[in-house]
């Protein structure tokens, strides 16, 4: 990474606290708010402030799009081959990896995932983002129609323009990659506003796309908070033609009215309530260790989280016994430690929402294990994983996201009763069937309203397929040819030759 002077600087530490700077970048270079004002962020693991981040309001946003679309309209990224451009985002992805353990460190610093977490997944993935759409996006073909020997229509991609761009805390780099690496290969050019709680790694891409060699202007990041603030503010902004967004079921509502004004085209990845179903005839030594990680992976702060696990009653006490096992022998703690399995969940904020659960669980239902702040890991947000039985469909517990570590297994007692209860649920995110019956697994993954099915695994990804959810999860799908669809607009150019 480029050593950043004092006056453009982030990720460096301020001379007068001990805080890093984590700046605004825009138009090529880091900026403190317009009113120069900040917050800090809070390293999850200690409570204490490790970063003074610059405040971007509505003003900043307009200063990022303006920047955004000038490089789109006068410079030469929108006009570029796929083949320059893919220069371009695949020296992004080599720059990601040879950067991989100061940015793994600010991932872990922001959210308190274990680090052996955030190198080996998040910011591994986040690389792996460019280096698939670098490649990816020479395939995507355009249509050519022949309405006869003299005229032919071509369906042509263009840019969309000036991308919008909205984050969350759980994977920082990893989901803002997703979206970026595709708008990028597209020729668009960007706006990001990451989550207010994890702003540093997005922040630090800043320096990495411009080492890279990408034109000034065509990434720019924004920080600062959702509704009423920067993230609305990006919603409502004319220059910003499309906005992709992966949070919270609710605040998607929100955007898309927000949206709404300017007619943006949108694409929402959202809340999850994964079930995962476990036949007796299933293979238990891959399923049951497979359904912990599943639950508790991020500290279950993933939307794609097995967070229901439904078993079969011939195996179902054996399964809790066997999960209790395992889930007590995860080992949560310090997360810059190489075998710390559970870190802490990102704020105090969120741990009270997950605890309010814990308490709907403990009243209604059987507390296995866990379920217990560890205070004597200090004031960081550090809970035990809970496992909880006896817990009927309706119960809040089931029917909401409470994205932590927090898991109910039920019984079930036929395939009939096993679908209906993975989808009694507003979500439809991914669901787990584990079977050795192939007829059955036809039917269950046939019966689930969900956009991603795994058999027998979880979590298995290949980048060219559609991602994404069905009901309350989302709208649109990202995911190879996905993506790219979405971060272009379609012409359709017809002539005529004369013969
Ligand atoms: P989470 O609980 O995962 O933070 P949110 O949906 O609240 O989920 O936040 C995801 C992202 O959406 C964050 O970057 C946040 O600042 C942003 N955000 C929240 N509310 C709004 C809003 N009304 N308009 C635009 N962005 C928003």
């Amino acid at each position: 990474m480029t050593s950043p002077n004092t006056q453009t600087s982030s990720g460096v530490k301020s001379k007068k606290s001990n805080l890093v700077e984590i700046q605004n970048y825009i138009g090529g270079r880091y900026v403190p708010a317009a009113s120069a004002a900040t917050f800090e962020t809070i390293n999850p693991a200690t409570g204490e402030a490790h970063g003074r981040v610059a405040h971007g309001t509505a003003g900043d946003i307009d200063q990022a799009a303006q920047a955004a679309q000038k490089a789109y309209e006068s410079g030469p990224w929108a006009r570029m081959s796929y083949a320059e451009r893919a220069k371009v985002v695949a020296a992004i992805g080599d720059l990601i990896l040879k950067n991989r353990e100061k940015l793994a460190l600010a991932e872990t610093t922001d959210t308190g995932k274990p680090i052996s977490e955030s190198f080996d997944g998040d910011i591994l993935r986040s690389a792996q983002n460019f280096h698939f759409f670098s490649q990816f996006a020479s395939t995507f073909a355009e249509e050519t129609y022949s309405a006869s020997e003299n005229e032919r229509h071509i369906a042509v991609r263009e840019p969309v323009g000036v991308c919008g761009l909205i984050t969350p805390w759980n994977l920082p780099l990893y989901l803002a990659t997703w979206k970026i690496a595709p708008a990028l290969m597209m020729g668009n050019s960007i706006v990001l506003k990451p989550a207010e709680w994890t702003p540093y790694t997005a922040t630090l891409l800043g320096e990495i796309t411009k080492e890279a060699g990408l034109p000034d202007g065509v990434y720019n990041v924004v920080n600062g908070f959702g509704a009423n603030e920067a993230g609305e503010a990006l919603t409502r902004h004319p220059l910003v033609r499309s906005i992709s967004f992966t949070g919270e079921t609710s605040t998607g509502k929100a955007i898309m009215g927000a949206a709404a004004g300017t007619l943006k085209k949108v694409s929402f990845e959202l809340g999850g309530k994964g079930a995962n179903i476990i036949f007796a005839d299933a293979d238990l030594s891959e399923a049951i260790p497979t359904a912990v990680r599943a639950a508790f992976r991020n500290q279950g702060q993933i939307c794609l989280a097995g967070s229901r696990l439904f078993v079969e009653r011939p195996i179902y006490d054996q399964v809790v016994e066997k999960m209790v096992a395992l889930v007590k022998a995860i080992k949560v703690g310090d997360p810059t430690k190489s075998d710390t399995q559970m870190g802490a969940l990102i704020s105090a904020e969120h741990m009270e929402k997950v605890m309010s659960y814990l308490v709907i669980g403990k009243a209604e239902g059987r507390l296995e294990c866990g379920g217990e702040r560890l205070s004597d890991l200090g004031p960081g947000n550090f809970l035990s994983p809970a496992v909880f039985t006896g817990l009927g469909i309706k119960s809040r517990f089931l029917q909401e996201e409470i994205f932590g570590p927090a898991l109910p297994i039920i019984p079930f007692d036929t395939e009939e009763e096993a679908i209906a209860l993975a989808n009694d649920s507003p979500y439809g995110l991914s669901a787990s069937i584990w079977s050795s019956d192939i007829n059955r697994i036809h039917r269950v993954s046939r019966g689930i309203k969900a956009g991603m099915i795994w058999v027998n695994t979880w979590f298995a990804r290949d980048l060219r397929t559609p991602f994404g959810g069905q009901k309350s999860s989302g709208l649109g799908r990202e995911g190879g040819r996905y993506s790219l669809e979405f971060f272009s607009e379609a012409k359709t150019i017809s002539y005529k030759y004369k013969g």
